[in-house]
Parts: structure tokens; C-alpha cells; sequence
């Protein structure tokens, strides 16, 4: 891109690092552990100068993409790397939301973000962005699948040189969508925990911009614009209820903090948003200290089909958990069985195909509907984060196969037949 996509204020709102436990303050490095406390230091803003000099009517005639909240995110460029990400479709429920008996739910849907099909690439553009104003030249990460999918390809459209970790034993579509851009690619024998830990070896040996380690400040902030575009998308509402996956729980403290700041800087009214996180039983180290009432976790190995939420020692852990208690929310856990109908479920009632990240929240979602924790009049959002296309395996022997035929009309007719005996045998109670 050869010259500026904004025309909004130029001006970057970011002033530093702030340590999230103890408060000190830093430049804005590459640098995401606190040295007095070892607390994780997160972005500080001057939002008072924000306040008042930023109005819907700026932001909706920016791009459309996460850049049209600039001002709220750390970079000093107004040429940001920009491959189309975020705006993607909130859509209003109507025959998923019947089914679980819910008046008002609606359907984030980042399994259609560009360019790689995940929210990963909120996070990677926002990061990479960063990287290179802070000079990096090589770009890695240490990731459950799509995060390895979104470097890649953002560091190949930005000219970077990439080498990212994965552990071995990822679905094929998340290893063949990282390859083909022609990263460095290194599979860890070892659980995404192990491959996280070899990174920050690495990370202090190169220097190199991990996205989600020495630039993890940066990165992180890139999740906010899933809860600025839920604003805008309702209306320049917030929600009452949000319900989205937790691996790391980065996410899900960013969706609030994203809600937050459109407050602070006046761009809408507060009110309370219930906050429910959803997790795989296989790898529910949030969920479990949830329901034992425990403000710490237990880190867990991860044994689940939900690959891309397998993180057994999750950094945001304890800030996610405190979100969900202080706003009245829930974080539940679903079996691998519900994971896959989850993502059956929305399949077939509303057209998309998620990964098994969305199948865990939309069985989250109807597990909480069904235990009374959702309310059927209040305004739902749930965040589904991820493409089906990427982990086809998880599906393969749970959905039907298709009718084999002969090129001809008879075979077809003898066909048709048979499909609906067979629906009429899914459908109808048989008696005997
Ligand atoms: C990484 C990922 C998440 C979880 O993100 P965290 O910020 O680590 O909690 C959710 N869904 C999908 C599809 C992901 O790839």
C-alpha cells in the first residue's frame, strides 16, 4: 500500500506499558513481564485526550476494517498493515435463537475475518503493525493453530520473515494453511503449554517479534476491536450478555475493555454486560476454578477435539475469571460430543460453518440457556471465532455421506427415495 488509508486524526493515544498488577510504567518496547512484580504489562492510553474529539460519525468514515478505531489501538503509523481485517457480519438469529427459545441473540461471525478465517487476524495485524515500527524484520509465534495461520500470511503480505511453532499433532488445514505462505515452520513434539515455553527460550536467544510474547501488549489489543465492532454493528449499543471461547482468556478480557473505553471516551452510554466464557471439559482449567470458587487456576494437560482452545496454563486466566464473577457470567465447559453437535447445531440452523472453538460456544450458549443463566429477552451476542474448513476432521463420521450415483435419472429417483426414508427414519419416532 503505497500511501495512507486514514484520513482520520493522525495523532497515536498510546503513551507506554503499564504493568497490570502494580501499576509501573514503561516505554512502549518489546517487552510484555513487569521487572518489579513480574505482572503482565498491558498498553496505557491517554483516553482524556480521546474524550470528545472522537465521534461515531469519524469512526464509521474510516476504513472498514479494525483500522477505523486506530486511535484505540498502539501504533504510531497511519499506514497500518491492512489486509481487510475485522468488520466482519453480526448477524441477528432467528432460527438458531428459536430453537433455543432466545429473543435476541446475535452471531459474531470472525470465521469469515480475513484473511485467514479466524479473529487471530485482528491480533496479528495489530501486532505485526507494531513489529515493524519497532523494527523487527523476523515475526513468530507459538500458537494452537490459527494463530500460526494469521502470522504467516500477514508477515508474507508485509514482506517479514516468519518462523512459527505449533505443537505436532495440529488438523491438517491449520498446517497446510500455514505452509503455504512459506514460513519457517517448526512442529514441537509437546502440547501447545511446552511449545510456549520453548518460544520465550527462543525469544530471549533471537531477536525476534513473537506476537504473542515480547509483543503480547500489542497484540493483545487487537481482540478490542471485536467489542468495538459489536457496538457499532447494534447500533452504538452494548449488549447485555456476551458469550465467547476462552483458550488463553486474552480475548474475552478484551472484549471488556474494548466495551469500556467507548464509554470512557463518551462514545456511548455504560451499562452492565454479563461476561460467559466457554471452554472444552478436555482443557477447562478457567471453568473448573470457576465452579469450585477458587481466584486461581489449576493448570490442566489438554485432551480435546477443540485444538485451538487447548492451552492448559492460560496466561489471562485469573482476570478472565474475575470478569466473569464481577459481571454476573458464567464459564462453562462442554464435552467433545457437545462441541461437535455445537458445531452441527449452528450448521444447520443458521448457514455457518465453525471450527471446534465455535462448536464449544454455541454449546456453551444452549448449556446456559438450559440451565436459566440467559435470560430469553436479553440482547446475547455469541463470538464465533473460527472456520469449519480448518478442522474437517473433527466432523468426519458425525455428519451424513453423500449418495453415490449413476449418471442417469433412475439412479437418481432410487436415490432421492432412499434420502427420504432415511429422513423420514431421523425424524419420525418409529413405532412398533
Ligand atoms: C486462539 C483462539 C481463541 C482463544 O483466544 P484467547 O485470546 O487465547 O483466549 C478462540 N477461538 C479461536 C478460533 C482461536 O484460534
Amino acid at each position: 500500500m503505497t500511501q495512507s488509508i486514514l484520513t482520520q486524526d493522525k495523532t497515536a493515544y498510546f503513551k507506554g506499558l503499564k504493568c497490570k498488577e502494580c501499576g509501573t510504567e514503561y516505554k512502549a518496547e518489546a517487552i510484555h513481564v513487569c521487572e518489579m512484580c513480574f505482572g503482565p504489562l498491558e498498553v496505557n492510553y491517554d483516553f482524556s485526550a480521546l474524550k470528545g474529539k472522537i465521534s461515531r460519525k469519524d469512526i464509521e468514515s474510516g476504513p472498514n476494517s479494525i483500522w477505523r478505531y486506530r486511535q484505540f489501538l498502539p501504533v504510531e503509523t497511519d499506514n497500518p498493515i491492512d489486509m481487510g481485517t475485522g468488520m466482519t457480519p453480526l448477524l441477528k438469529s432467528h432460527r438458531l435463537a428459536r430453537q433455543l427459545g432466545l429473543k435476541n441473540l446475535y452471531i459474531k461471525n470472525d470465521a469469515v475475518n480475513m484473511p485467514t478465517l479466524s479473529f487471530k487476524d485482528r491480533v496479528v495485524s495489530v501486532a505485526l503493525t507494531r513489529a515493524r515500527e519497532l523494527g523487527f524484520t523476523t515475526v513468530s509465534c507459538a500458537s494452537t493453530g490459527n494463530l500460526a495461520n494469521s502470522t504467516a500470511a500477514i508477515a508474507a503480505h508485509a514482506g517479514l520473515d516468519c518462523c512459527v511453532f505449533i505443537p505436532s499433532d495440529l488438523e491438517a488445514g491449520k498446517v497446510i494453511g500455514t505452509l503455504i505462505y512459506a514460513p519457517t515452520l517448526m512442529a514441537v513434539h509437546g502440547n501447545y503449554d511446552q511449545v510456549n515455553r520453548l518460544c520465550s527460550e527462543v525469544a530471549n536467544t533471537h531477536g525476534w517479534g513473537f506476537v504473542n510474547i515480547n509483543l503480547r501488549p500489542y497484540y493483545s489489543e487487537g481482540s478490542k476491536t471485536l467489542g468495538y465492532e459489536v457496538i457499532e454493528q447494534l447500533g452504538w449499543e452494548l449488549p447485555d450478555h456476551i458469550v465467547a471461547p476462552l483458550a488463553s482468556g486474552s480475548l474475552f478480557t478484551k472484549i471488556y475493555k474494548g466495551f469500556n473505553e467507548f464509554v470512557e471516551v463518551g462514545l456511548i452510554e455504560g451499562k452492565s454486560v454479563r461476561f460467559s466464557g466457554a471452554q472444552a471439559e478436555g482443557c477447562s482449567p478457567i471453568a473448573q476454578a470457576y465452579k469450585e470458587g477458587r481466584d486461581f487456576i489449576n493448570p490442566v494437560k489438554p485432551n480435546t477435539v477443540a485444538k485451538s482452545l487447548a492451552i492448559g496454563n492460560p496466561a489471562d486466566a485469573v482476570y478472565a475469571l474475575d470478569i466473569a464473577r464481577k459481571t454476573n457470567g458464567q464459564v462453562e465447559s462442554v464435552t467433545d460430543a457437545e462441541i461437535i453437535a455445537g458445531m452441527k447445531l449452528l450448521a444447520e440452523t443458521e448457514g455457518i460453518f465453525t471450527e471446534t472453538a465455535g462448536g464449544t460456544t454455541i454449546a456453551v450458549l444452549k448449556k446456559l440457556v438450559e440451565a436459566g443463566k440467559i435470560d430469553p429477552d436479553e440482547k446475547t451476542v455469541v463470538y464465533i471465532t473460527g472456520n469449519g474448513l480448518k478442522t474437517m476432521e473433527a466432523v468426519q463420521g458425525y455428519i451424513s455421506e453423500p449418495f453415490t450415483i449413476e449418471a442417469n435419472l433412475d439412479s437418481f429417483e432410487r436415490a432421492l427415495e432412499r434420502s427420504r426414508t432415511l429422513e423420514r427414519l431421523d425424524w419420525e419416532p418409529v413405532l412398533v
